[in-house]
């Protein structure tokens, strides 16, 4: 008991003000997902571009712990990755997207399709196939009401596996994105060999199409290669992070079929969302 503690001491003096951090912040995901407390769900439109039309929502997490505050995914989505917490985290939000669904189709509302982000450890997890289609059936959800959104280097992993997990997902209608498009991998091939719907081209070339002179040229050039791809291949275009109208008027000359972004609508609560865009009746 006593060495533990001198073990403990040095193990403290050790660690250095970012790892306490980093630690406290883990115990307390811990308890957060355990009582589900503090967790909501935020949606975002996507927004058809040319009829303006909302086509789908984005399901974005969002923590508040009475003592850290609104923590930012980009901070406990790494952090529950690491820890393995994004399983029982992502098996919450899967749970608390399908519960909303339903509610707002029993309230006669005709939701969109609502994209989840999955991590790789989420994908791979067995049997998350058997479990969306669960899903479906326990929400009394019509197919494909839920989709998903994974980042590349996620699938090309083991890609002759994540092919046949990509279908089993497809069968039940699922919309499948590539996330954050041109960021990761430069090959181009496995587009052609894995079951995708959707391309959603990385906000930061969207942003540097109307960025500095010298950055200008070179994105447009990468998203007229993206678009024209896209196109080809039969995929739907979302441009992520579209926050000015002067990027809106930029991607004009491209084939986008969709926008997401602070200009057509930031990330907002159940309630807002339905209150925003859900019509009694409308399709
Ligand atoms: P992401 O999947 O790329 O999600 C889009 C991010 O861009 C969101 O950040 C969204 O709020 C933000 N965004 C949307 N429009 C704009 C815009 O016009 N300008 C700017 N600057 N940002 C915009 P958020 O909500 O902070 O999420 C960050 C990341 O955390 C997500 O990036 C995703 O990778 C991860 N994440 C969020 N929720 C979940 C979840 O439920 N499960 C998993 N596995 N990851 C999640
Ligand atoms: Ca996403
Ligand atoms: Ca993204
Ligand atoms: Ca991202």
């Amino acid at each position: 008991k006593h060495e533990g503690r001198n073990t403990y001491r040095l193990f403290r003096t050790e660690m250095n003000q970012r790892d306490h951090q980093q630690l406290a912040l883990e115990t307390a995901l811990r308890n957060t997902v355990e009582s589900g407390e503090g967790l909501e769900v935020h949606y975002q439109p996507l927004v058809d571009r040319d009829s303006g039309e909302v086509q789908g929502a984005e399901a974005l997490l969002r923590w508040h712990h009475p003592e850290f505050g609104q923590v930012s995914p980009g901070t406990f989505i790494p952090l529950a990755e690491r820890s393995g917490l994004i399983l029982p985290l992502g098996e919450w939000v899967m749970q608390r997207v399908a519960a909303q669904l339903m509610a707002w189709r029993q309230a006669g509302l005709s939701p969109p399709r609502v994209a989840v982000n999955l991590s790789a450890r989420q994908f791979w997890q067995r049997g998350l196939v058997e479990r969306v289609a669960e899903l479906f059936e326990a929400y009394q959800l019509p197919p494909g009401q839920i989709g998903f959104e994974l980042t590349e280097s996620v699938l090309l992993d083991h890609q002759q596996e994540a092919v046949e997990l990509l279908h089993g997902l497809r069968e039940l209608g699922c919309r499948i994105a590539i996330d954050d498009f041109g960021t990761g991998y430069s090959s181009l091939s496995y587009l052609q060999d894995l079951p995708l719907t959707t391309l959603k081209i990385d906000r930061r070339f969207i942003q540097r199409l109307t960025g500095e002179e010298s950055q200008r040229r070179g994105s447009a050039a990468i998203v007229a290669a993206v678009t024209g791809l896209a196109q080809e291949l039969g995929l739907r275009v979302v441009a992520e992070g579209v926050e000015t109208e002067a990027q809106l008027a930029a991607l004009s000359r491209y084939p986008v079929t969709l926008i997401q972004g602070y200009l057509t609508g930031r990330p907002v609560d159940a309630e807002t969302f339905a209150g925003r865009y859900l019509q009694a009746g409308e399709k």
